[in-house]
């Protein structure tokens, strides 16, 4: 088992929900943690408030991860403000549910911009000073609906299939450097992404998931944890937290 104290963590998109489960549950484990947002500064102090609590060090820094240059800067302030970066989460993400023959182009480059291309500006910027350190973890936040595929949901799910394969070349690109790299898909989480689910939705996701539940952000966080302590040896992998979902 590595010890996480006194690593540093950057962890998109954690202002809420997923994201915010794994920047405390980091900061448990002994990290510093930077908390990424783009809209929500209160809550993202919030979660700054939190793990200061927790008696580690945290920030809080404004990027939209689909913006390249703000991903650079976000990269250099967390390198500044916190002595390096060792733990990256891309975890930022956003979903717009549509038929094929609905969706417009805004909405496919929004959610192309921000889950997909955001991983990589941020990953980019974050990698050489993983090398530098000799040590890293990236985990990319994917999704099963990469996995298994659900009706409206073809630009989302391509967006999380994506992750995964990008995943992959980069465990095998990164491994020499004493980086792993691995995807974590979630099946249906509560959080402000899933809370307008209709009944009639809800009900019907709920007899597909085995657990007879949906699951809790810090569940998802669970397995975040698991692969930065534990998982030197594991690499390129997708790791499904979905109550059975996808058996
Ligand atoms: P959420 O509650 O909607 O929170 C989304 C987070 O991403 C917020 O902190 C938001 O920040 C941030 N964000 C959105 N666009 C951003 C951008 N352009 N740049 C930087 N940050 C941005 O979502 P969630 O359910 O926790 O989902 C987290 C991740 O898990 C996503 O990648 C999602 O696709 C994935 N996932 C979720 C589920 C689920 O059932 N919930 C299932 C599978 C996968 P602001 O609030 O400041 O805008």
């Amino acid at each position: 088992m590595e010890r996480l104290d006194g690593k540093v963590a950057l962890v998109t998109g954690s202002s809420r929900g997923i994201g915010r489960a794994v920047a405390v549950e980091l900061a448990r484990k002994g990290c510093d943690v930077a908390v990424n947002y783009r809209a929500q500064e209160a809550a993202a102090h919030h979660v700054v408030d939190e793990i200061e609590t927790l008696g580690r060090k945290a920030i809080a820094v404004k990027a939209d991860v689909g913006i390249p240059g703000e991903c650079e800067a976000l990269v250099a302030s967390v390198v500044k403000e916190l002595g390096g970066l060792d733990i990256l989460v891309n975890n930022a993400g956003v979903w717009q549910g549509s038929v094929i023959d609905e969706i417009e182009p805004p909405m496919l480059n929004w959610m192309m911009d921000t889950n997909v291309k955001g991983a990589f500006y941020v990953t980019g910027a974050a990698v050489p000073h993983m090398k530098k350190a000799g040590w890293g973890r990236v985990i990319n936040m994917s999704s099963v609906i990469g996995v298994t595929g659900y009706p409206g949901d073809s630009a989302y799910g391509a967006t999380k299939a994506a992750l995964a394969g990008m995943t992959k070349s980069l465990a095998r690109e990164l491994a020499r450097y004493n980086i792993t790299a691995n995807a974590v898909a979630p099946g249906f989480i509560e959080t402000d992404m899933t809370i307008e689910t209709g009944d009639d939705t809800r009900a019907k996701i709920l007899k597909t998931i085995p657990i007879r539940r949906w699951g809790r952000p810090e569940e998802v966080a669970l397995m975040v944890v698991f692969l930065c302590e534990a998982g030197g040896y594991i690499t390129g992998q997708l790791f499904t937290v979905d109550g059975g979902y996808t058996i």
